[in-house]
């Protein structure tokens, strides 16, 4: 079949149908409707003649063979967060449907083309995102924690995984589904609003950003509100105050999308008559750049130092996860710029905030770029997501022209050896 991007629209609502309710996606991993979504897809490809295989971490494989067995991998999940969007994920995966069609039509490609719907991206059930793209990567590394983890409903992960064929001691096994992977290419839509605001439909991506996080504990004394005059007082809610606005002065002065945000602050004893004797403050900063990022992190600990003496109170810090910011190939950005261009025009170079599949797969040294189609009002993990039909169809244009240009240039010998 030649390739139709408006049947990916109407495929898109017929998954919304069969898994969504008025709440919206209830696809999450390893329950029932995910299955049935996993069987949906199924008989969609059906026709290209791809196999379709499901590895031993339960990410669903459609590979049509090649000349080579080199590979030019196309990704996507399935799965949903509770009542989720309807696009997350599964508008790379139903893209990646038309592009094996296409490619099905014009007879045996130069090398193999895959599509793999990961399993258990969002990680809504136990906690654990990217499960099946970490283990194909060979990034997990958190097996003991995993077998510890439960759902709302107290059963353990490892069971919940046995009940959909999957053996968790197992599930590492899926590395050897990357042996052949030469390049990787995920469409995904943005979840965030600067697409929208530029009044562009689709953009490169560069790469996920680097992620420090930290828990900030401030020390004063308490002491009664009324009977403590003001320039006694050692308040470690001011420290955390004064640090909530200078991380905004941080980010600001670091610039090229650079954002650090203070999630939460909890002041104890925390009663209106008493000064803050602890309040213990949350940070996450996050850049593209890993000496930017570090140097972030540092400014705000130097200003937090500063703070302290300024108010007679301690500080002290602890990290509670970080992660180092995975850029996507130059190679493959530029010929994700020129797919855009030729099917929209314009195009655009930005960073990802959110982790994707994509991260798990660059880490695992395979040249990888993601491509993402505007998102409405920024909007997702909820029933309003949403992008405009005609966006959705270019992206599906554009992400064909990617596959295409990727494919001459692995057949010409690009791409991991
Ligand atoms: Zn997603």
């Amino acid at each position: 079949m030649p390739l139709d991007p408006s049947r990916t629209v109407t495929e898109l609502k017929e998954l919304r149908e069969l898994t969504g309710d008025d709440e919206g996606a209830q696809r999450v991993a390893w329950t029932e409707t995910w299955e049935r979504a996993r069987d949906w897809l199924r008989g969609k490809v059906a026709d290209t003649g791809a196999r379709e295989t499901i590895d031993a971490a339960g990410n669903q494989w459609f590979t049509l063979a090649g000349e080579s067995e080199r590979a030019v991998l196309i990704g996507g999940h399935l799965d949903s967060v509770p009542s989720g969007g309807w696009l997350d994920g599964a508008l790379n995966v139903l893209a990646g449907v038309e592009i094996l069609r296409r490619v099905a039509e014009e007879g045996t490609p130069p090398v193999s083309v895959r599509l793999v719907s990961w399993a258990d991206e969002e990680g809504a059930r136990f906690g654990r995102s990217l499960f099946g793209s970490s283990a194909a990567a060979g990034s997990m590394s958190d097996h003991d924690e995993l077998r510890q983890l439960t759902d709302s409903a107290g059963v353990a992960l490892p069971d919940a995984l046995a009940e959909h064929g999957v053996d968790l001691d197992r599930a590492l096994d899926a590395r050897t589904e990357l042996e052949s992977a030469a390049a990787y290419l995920e469409l995904h839509i943005e979840q965030g609003p600067v697409l929208e605001s530029l009044g562009l439909p689709l953009g490169a991506v560069l790469g996920t950003f680097g992620v420090e996080r930290h828990r900030i504990t401030w020390r004063g004394q308490a002491a009664h509100a009324g009977s403590t005059p003001m320039a006694e007082r050692r308040d470690a809610l001011a420290g955390a105050a004064k640090l909530a606005l200078e991380i905004r002065e941080i980010a600001r002065r670091t610039g090229g999308g650079a954002v650090c945000t203070s999630g939460n602050v909890v002041c104890r004893p925390g009663i209106v008559t008493s000064v803050v004797e602890t309040a213990e403050q949350l940070l996450d900063q996050r850049d593209l750049n890993p000496h930017r990022l570090a140097a972030m992190l540092a400014e705000a600990k130097a200003a937090s130092e500063r703070f302290a003496g300024e108010e007679r109170i301690e500080v002290g810090w602890e990290k509670i996860w970080s992660i180092e910011p995975i850029l996507f190939d130059e190679t493959l950005i530029g010929f994700c710029d020129d797919a855009i261009r030729d099917v929209a025009g314009s195009s655009h170079r930005l960073p990802s905030g959110p982790l994707h599949d994509a991260a798990e797969v660059a880490r695992a040294r395979i040249p990888t770029v993601m491509m993402f189609a505007q998102s409405l009002r920024g909007l997702s993990h909820t029933k309003l997501e949403d992008t405009k039909e005609e966006h959705i169809e270019l992206s599906v244009s554009a992400l064909d022209r990617l596959a295409s240009k990727t494919v001459d240039w692995v057949a010409a010998g690009g791409g991991r050896s």
